[in-house]
């Protein structure tokens, strides 16, 4: 490549192209019978003598056509012995395209520069077979001449890929990766594609018009502006087994289906029956045909099992996106469900964690936080806060007297009516053992104690009633309250104030309510 010549730019004419590929050794070559075949049929003199005089010097070749000729491929009713005979009954066009094809069709071609020939010649073989196919369907005359345009109308790829093997695999990557026409890459990469190449190539061996004009538009039958039918039904038959051929690696096989009835039915007005009737045996007769050129195809499917196939494959692929689609929904439900749940259980831990197993009310850990964010509160929002410790009397006495269970039962039913008589922002705590505490925010104290005495007032007429027993209790109360924007002190000091306070109610005789005030004046009813 010339230097500054990035790949993908056109670097020659299609002229240039076609002289680099006639100059190269990688350029097929016509044996020797074929050439000469090819010359001596379009001399206008030749006989059918001279035409079976020259495929008879070929042994193998000549058992090879006759192996053709005697097959249900013909089915001719009698047995066909020579060469002759066979050029007698098919006619000199249909044994020159048997002659071609059978040098065309070599199944031992290795693989060269990664050109896949076996590939190459199934896919070509099933153009081929295609092509006659149609040509029959139509009852055109030399259908043979059909299997051999059909066979060699990709002839240009195969060319082009042998003689710019780098620059091909660019061609196939571009056609892969941006779903674009194969003679459009052909003409970007390397300057000319392969209608043109192959049409010029199999000009040059001195092919009749009817096989060159049918290699060249094979892409474009519609520009073949000529007055021959029969030129112009090869040319579609070839066109419409290359859009069919399409079929076996297409991702919308049933797409290719249909442009290819519609095209047969426009180009070669064929009717819907004889295209069924087509789509139907193809494959079996591109089975049969592969036979004789000892071409080992791949399980050739017909056109209804692909189709079905793709159908199959689009509904697993619905199917599991369904199927997938059910399964997150599932999925997000049942998680939903759980983390509904968790939230629940957290909302339970939390709330155990806070609450006292005997009683029910907050827990000690509680109050000290709760108060703690109240004189937060109480400091930004400038408003007192009211705290009374109480103490339920003698009841290491009730305990003796009792026992412990009824004692557990007073301390249980007592934070009942406790937590009745608070309001809704008010917080009920057990402090420990046989203290509980009541947190009252925007409460001043001397409001507090009017609270207290109601809950004093309460329990001592509070009738406790456990396994048939009544019992009666009494508690005493120490209240004090904090101002926090105002005050110097803090939560431990207000909290040791109403201890204080309830010890003076406790001295002056209990079931009392006293409050602390800083002045150590103490109040009490
Ligand atoms: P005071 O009037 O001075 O408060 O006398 P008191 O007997 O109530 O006080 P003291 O602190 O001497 O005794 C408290 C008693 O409370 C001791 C204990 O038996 C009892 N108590 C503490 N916690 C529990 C409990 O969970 N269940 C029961 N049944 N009794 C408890
Ligand atoms: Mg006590
Ligand atoms: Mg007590």
């Amino acid at each position: 490549m010339p230097v500054g010549i990035k790949p993908g730019e056109i670097i020659m004419n299609r002229d240039e192209v076609l002289k680099v590929v006639l100059g190269s050794d990688e350029l097929p070559t016509l044996s020797t019978v074929a050439s000469r075949l090819i010359s001596i049929t379009a001399e206008e003199d030749t006989t059918i003598g001279d035409i079976s005089n020259l495929i008879s010097k070929d042994i193998s070749l000549s058992a090879k056509i006759l192996k053709v000729v005697n097959s249900s491929f013909y089915s001719f009713p009698q047995q066909i012995g020579s060469i002759h005979q066979a050029a007698s009954i098919l006619g000199t066009n249909a044994v020159r395209s048997l002659v071609l094809s059978f040098s065309f069709l070599k199944p031992d071609q290795q693989s060269k520069d990664g050109f896949d020939y076996a590939t190459f010649w199934e896919k070509s073989l099933f153009e081929a077979v295609a092509a006659r196919m149609l040509m029959t369907a139509i009852a055109a005359e030399d259908s043979e001449e059909g299997f051999v345009a059909g066979l060699l109308q990709n002839l240009g790829v195969l060319i082009l890929a042998r003689t710019f093997a780098d620059k091909y695999v660019e061609v196939d990557a571009k056609i892969a990766d941006e779903d674009v026409d194969r003679c459009y890459a052909e003409k970007t990469i390397i300057g000319a594609d392969h209608p043109f190449i192959g049409s010029e190539v199999v000009k040059n061996w001195g092919f009749p018009e009817s096989l060159i004009l049918p290699i060249c538009y094979h892409h474009e039958p519609h520009k073949l502006k000529h007055s021959d039918t029969k030129l112009k039904q090869i040319t579609d038959a070839v066109a419409l087994s290359g859009i069919l051929s399409t079929v076996y690696q297409s991702k919308t096989p049933d797409k290719v289906v249909t442009r290819f009835k519609t095209q047969a039915k426009r180009r070669l007005q064929i009717t819907n029956d004889k295209l069924d009737d087509f789509l139907e045996r193809v494959h079996t007769e591109v089975k049969e045909t592969a036979k004789f050129f000892d071409l080992k195809i791949k399980n050739q499917k017909s056109v209804a099992e692909v189709l079905q196939i793709a159908n199959a494959e689009l509904s697993i692929l619905n199917l599991s996106y369904e199927q997938m689609n059910r399964a997150l929904v599932e999925k997000t439900v049942q998680l939903e469900i759980l983390t509904a749940e968790l939230e629940k259980k957290n909302r339970i831990l939390e709330k155990l964690a806070n609450i006292d197993g005997l009683t029910e009310a907050y827990n000690h850990r509680y109050f000290q936080g709760f108060l703690s964010s109240e004189i937060k509160r109480g400091e930004r929002n400038d408003y007192p806060i009211s705290v009374v410790m109480i103490d339920i009397d003698n009841f290491k006495k009730f305990n003796d007297s009792y026992g412990h269970q009824v004692g557990d039962y007073i301390l249980k039913e007592f934070a009942t009516v406790a937590r009745e008589m608070v309001r809704e922002y008010d917080m009920f705590a057990r402090y420990g053992g046989e203290e509980f505490v009541l947190v009252l925010p925007e409460t001043k104290s001397s409001d507090a104690e009017k609270i207290a005495e109601k809950l004093r007032a309460k329990i001592a007429e509070h009738t406790f009633k456990h396994e048939m027993e009544s019992y009666h209790i009494t508690a005493s109360f120490g209240v004090a309250d904090i101002h926090p924007a105002k005050d110097k002190f803090g939560k431990n000091e207000l909290i040791a104030y109403a201890d204080e306070a309830l010890y003076t109610a406790k001295k002056k005789g209990r079931n009392r309510v006293c409050v602390y005030s800083g002045k150590k004046r103490w109040f009490s009813r």
